[in-house]
């Protein structure tokens, strides 16, 4: 398996392969930078296909955590780490713990937190045997998702005044892929505010308390294609591909899944057909933010601090307002636009470290 001239390998600092045959861990940590300060990203447990698909996706998450914190004005690097195995089958504590000791052997350059696969329950146990996790209930955090959920919000009615001079969500259609965790969050905000929200989930389960709220239930196969004002992917990454861009009647695209665009040549196909695509390394980073202010505080958040990280939070809307100006200015997409502005941070950064050295 090429690492080097992997497709997604993008001058990663570090990419440590994990592999501990007493409990069958088999895990990938990727610290894209550590420029802006230590690797920041969550733990990942996912059945892959295979090593070259668990290779790709931390790669790729890694880089966009690096973009992520970097756009969210954090003084944190980027980071990921993937387990390859079923969550629900393979995760037990002597294979945290084994996963703990490679995050500890990296001495701080990386710094865990809960993903798709993982619970704060898991950080718990991680952090027995390493501090270098984040996340935790004890430390006053926990489950990030309502603060990537309110961080969407905020970026998707920022999407709605730039197209429609409005952000009001009376009667906005919002079609949502994945009433997970982030996804039922964002629903019952958008419910409150009067949009009509249409969900999928391949867990019919999470859809019952939506479906009371108002919400209105579609096959998975046929969210993307809903005729809605706006498309929130929050269930898995890849979502958009040059296929299925096609089928998009949604004019704005505003979810939470790390890297939607299956590559990034989606993005100017959904600019050519008219459709704003909100980067979402900029409007997910309300769950790594929240992780950045708990971490800072140690402890439970007073009603001050909780007010400080929400108004971070807040501060995507006007990020994305930033770049939507600029991608008008450029004729360029939105998603290339926070390219651009991520990497500026990143070289204004370099050149402060060079004029103090
Ligand atoms: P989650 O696992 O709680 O929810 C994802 C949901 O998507 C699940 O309920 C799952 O059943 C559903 N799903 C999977 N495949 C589907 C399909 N084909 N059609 C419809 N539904 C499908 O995860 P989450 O924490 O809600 O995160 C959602 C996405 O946002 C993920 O891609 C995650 O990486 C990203 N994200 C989450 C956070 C966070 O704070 N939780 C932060 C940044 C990014």
């Amino acid at each position: 398996m090429a690492v080097f001239s992997a497709p997604s390998f993008d001058q990663h600092e570090l990419v440590a392969f994990c592999e501990d045959r007493s409990t069958g861990l088999r895990a990938i940590i990727a610290v894209h930078s550590s420029q802006l300060g230590p690797a920041v990203g969550g733990l990942r447990m996912y059945p892959y296909v295979d090593d070259a698909a668990a290779l790709d996706d931390v790669l790729r998450l890694s880089r966009g955590m690096t973009y992520k914190s970097a756009l969210a004005g954090l003084p944190v690097g980027g980071g990921k780490a993937v387990i390859i195995g079923d969550p629900s089958r393979d995760k037990n504590a002597a294979l945290l713990q084994a996963m703990a000791g490679f995050i500890d052997s990296l001495g701080g350059r990386y710094v865990t937190a809960e993903d798709s696969g993982t619970t704060v329950a898991d950080m718990a146990q991680i952090a027995k045997h390493t501090c270098y996790v984040s996340g935790l209930d004890s430390h006053g955090g926990g489950d990030p998702s309502p603060y990537t959920a309110y961080g969407v919000y905020c970026g998707l009615r920022a999407a709605l005044r730039q197209q429609r001079g409005s952000d009001n969500l009376d009667r906005v259609r919002v079609a949502i892929q994945g009433a997970g965790a982030v996804g039922s969050h964002l629903a019952r905000r958008l419910i409150e505010d009067g949009a009509t929200v249409l969900v999928a989930d391949v867990n019919p389960t999470l859809l019952t308390p939506l479906q009371a709220l108002g919400a209105e239930v579609v096959e998975p196969a046929s969210i993307l294609s809903q005729p809605v004002d706006v498309l929130a992917p929050c269930a898995m990454g890849a979502v958009l591909n040059a296929e299925t861009v096609q089928q998009v009647r949604a004019s704005i695209i505003a979810g939470a899944a790390n890297n939607q665009l299956a590559t990034p040549a989606q993005a100017q196909q959904l600019a050519d057909r008219g459709v704003l695509y909100v980067p979402d390394f900029v409007i997910n980073a309300g769950g790594i933010i929240a992780v950045y202010h708990q971490r800072q505080h140690g402890g439970a958040l007073s009603a001050d601090a909780e007010s400080t990280l929400l108004q971070h939070v807040e501060g995507i809307g006007d990020k994305l307002g930033l770049i939507f100006k600029r991608a008008a200015q450029q004729l360029c997409p939105p998603y290339m636009v926070a390219e651009a502005m991520a990497e500026e941070v990143l070289l204004a950064q370099g050149r402060q470290a060079a004029t103090e050295n």
